[in-house]
């Protein structure tokens, strides 16, 4: 195989090259960082290639695989969303407030994939602290939609996405608060599946909003999203609200048809609005589904039109709590100028965050502040409640429910940037999901002039099974995950 091949591999492939001594860990990651080197700067996917330690680590894995003790992703390169701490490497959550800082310690995620000797090629660029469907919020650069490089490639985690899309990385892992993994992995047509809320560990993700945030593979094809679930899925004492559940082989739910499987196709996931080309692929999966075997019946999820309300008042109120420690004291960035300690401190918070992040402060903190609590946050948690029973009584008749990931696809760099509330209505389709804290995934669906189109599935708290199975069959059913950007 060609060594300019070896980036465009998935996991599973590249992992029967590496067993079979066809390819080497180092040749791998030496392919995947000169595709790096050739694409970065048109996509800018990156905030920091870890040349060095990717080359280090690919060697202990080749050695690792010559004493036959190979693990699922031992070798495999990989890139991080800048968000999940990596010891001894800048972790900056796209801000200027962490700009130099280096965590001391390892996320619990990149802690289980660094011990089974993955090889970590660097860091993917995110809307600061992971606020935004675009990517644009990130204090240091936009990253470019590697179909359209005029275009986004979603958000939060555009990076990640891109990085997936263009061979940058074999696979990545990105963070969904709101949608941030779906969105850009429908957006920039790779699979993103954001597990059950506490099915995989939170530690060391830097906060956005402690009850919605959910770490979770983004990869080219399914069979890859089940292997990065295996790896990374687990108990952790680390993290507080981490589920103490035995945790299954997810590969073993890849079955080739739908016997049997009854979905639903909620009518309020067909809005007005929405990009016609988008529901027509939606609508035209929905029949492939049928032909596997699945029975289908439409379904209404009435609650889910405040879920984006309720989202804009839980997260940024998680955020205010959650975003109060920078204070240019213990960690981050610090202002010199200020006379008082607190001038000090509001300065370093003006010239550290960005506008979204300030929005967000200013809204939660609003939203959580005496006299308001009730009318806001209260009834917000109230209502949280009744989308999630609403979710749970939709699983009781259906297996799975099936709909759009965004309601467009990729838009122009710039297109939304002036206006907060069209940016957050891309979010939609992947809110409810988080409020409900159910597990779901985005499979590329097809074309719209040439950008891709994303099929959500969504399950029932721990029903990632289900899920992958569907998105599974879809896919080999279809040639969509096939098609590669021309760059
Ligand atoms: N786009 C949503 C927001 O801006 C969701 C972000 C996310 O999932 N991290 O908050």
């Amino acid at each position: 195989m060609a060594k300019s091949d070896l980036a465009s591999l998935t996991v599973h492939q590249a992992r029967k090259l590496l067993d079979s001594r066809q390819a080497s860990s180092a040749e791998l990651t030496g392919a995947l960082l000169d595709r790096i080197a050739a694409i970065e700067p048109k996509v800018d996917a990156y905030l920091t290639v870890t040349r060095e330690v990717a080359l280090k680590q690919a060697d202990a894995a080749d050695m690792r695989i010559a004493a036959g003790e190979a693990a699922p992703l031992t070798g495999i390169p990989l890139q991080l969303k800048d968000n999940l701490c990596t010891r001894g490497i800048p972790t900056t959550c796209s801000s200027r407030m962490l700009e130099k800082f280096v965590p001391p310690y390892d996320a619990t995620v990149w802690q289980k994939l660094s011990s089974q000797n993955a090889v970590l090629l660097g860091k993917g660029n995110l809307d600061e602290f992971a606020m935004g469907s675009s990517t644009e919020n990130s204090a240091f650069k936009p990253t470019r939609n590697p179909w359209d490089t005029s275009r986004v490639p979603g958000g939060s985690s555009g990076g990640p996405a891109a990085a997936a899309a263009a061979d940058e990385c074999l696979f990545a892992l990105g963070s969904d608060t709101g949608g941030s993994i779906r969105q850009p992995a429908a957006l920039c047509g790779i699979v993103g599946l954001k597990p059950t809320y506490g099915l995989v560990s939170r530690y060391g993700l830097v906060a956005f909003a402690s009850s919605l945030d959910q770490i979770g593979p983004m990869t080219k094809d399914v069979t890859d999203s089940a292997l990065v679930l295996n790896a990374i899925a687990g108990h952790d004492p680390c993290d507080s609200t981490s589920l103490n559940v035995p945790i299954s082989d997810y590969t073993k739910a890849l079955k080739p048809d739908l016997k049997g499987m009854r979905l639903g196709v909620p009518k309020e996931y067909f809005v007005q609005g929405m990009e016609p080309g988008v529901e027509k692929a939606v609508r035209e999966a929905i029949k492939v589904l049928e032909g596997l075997g699945a029975t289908v019946a439409e379904t209404s999820l009435p609650h889910s039109r405040y879920a984006l309300a309720v989202y804009y008042i839980l997260a940024p109120s998680e955020a205010s709590a959650n975003l109060a420690r920078y204070d240019g004291v213990k960690y981050g960035f610090s202002t010199s100028d200020g006379q008082t300690m607190w001038e000090a401190m509001e300065k370093t918070k003006q010239q550290g965050f960005g506008p979204e992040v300030k929005r967000r402060i200013m809204l939660g903190t609003y939203a959580l502040s005496a006299g308001y609590y009730d009318a806001y946050y209260l009834r917000a948690q109230k209502v949280r409640t009744l989308i999630r029973q609403e979710f749970a009584k939709a699983f009781q008749e259906f297996d799975a429910l099936v709909a759009p990931t965004s309601p467009s696809v990729a838009f122009a760099l710039g297109a939304k940037t002036a206006d907060p509330i069209q940016m957050y209505l891309n979010d939609v389709f992947t809110i409810p999901v988080n409020i409900a804290g159910i597990p779901a995934i985005s499979v590329p669906a097809g074309f719209v002039d040439g950008l891709p189109v994303g099929l959500q599935f969504m399950a029932k708290h721990l029903g990632e099974e289900t899920l992958l199975r569907a998105a599974y069959a879809y896919e080999q059913a279809t040639e969509w995950h096939k098609h590669k950007p021309k760059l």
